[in-house]
């Protein structure tokens, strides 16, 4: 993902920020974390951040495909929400997506650097965009790892 790539994309995320309330067309007001609330009704609407938040909150870690399928939010604006740090997705975290192959957690991108150098072959895969980190000290990860070893 380039620079450019980023910043189109961002201007797509802001673009798709909910302006007004659905029910009453009330005015909407920023509470954090991705979600707005409508001044006059109340009621509780999400960006694309908060709809990913929401999800992985509700599903435990996901493989970033599936929580594309089930937002509605498209795979290249999640990419962006990890690459910017946004999902918050650090070391001990509860929350972690899961890698596409394998399944074990990662950090971000898309597959743990152990499935990218299979599918992508060498070292210059652990450098493409589409491979993440895995937590270093994490249940999630070993629990990733039995599963992998089982599925062989
Ligand atoms: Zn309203
Ligand atoms: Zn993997």
């Amino acid at each position: 993902m380039t620079e450019k790539d980023k910043k189109v994309l961002e201007n797509v995320f802001l673009a798709n920020r909910p302006v007004a309330c659905k029910i009453c067309n009330g005015k909407l007001f920023y509470i954090g974390s991705g979600k707005y609330k409508c001044a006059s009704c109340e009621t509780e609407v999400y960006d694309d951040f908060g709809k990913v938040k929401e999800f992985l909150e509700l599903n435990g870690p996901s493989p970033a495909l599936l929580i594309a399928e089930k937002t509605g939010v498209s795979l290249d604006i999640i990419d962006l929400f990890l690459r910017k740090g946004r999902l918050e997705i650090i070391e001990n975290s509860k929350y972690y997506i899961t890698c596409e192959k394998c399944g074990c957690a990662i950090r971000y991108g898309r597959f743990c650097p152990h499935c990218a150098r299979e599918l992508l072959g060498g070292i210059q895969a652990l450098f493409h965009e589409d491979t993440g980190e895995c937590p270093k000290s994490s249940p999630k990860l070993k629990e990733g790892k039995m599963h992998f070893l089982h599925k062989k």
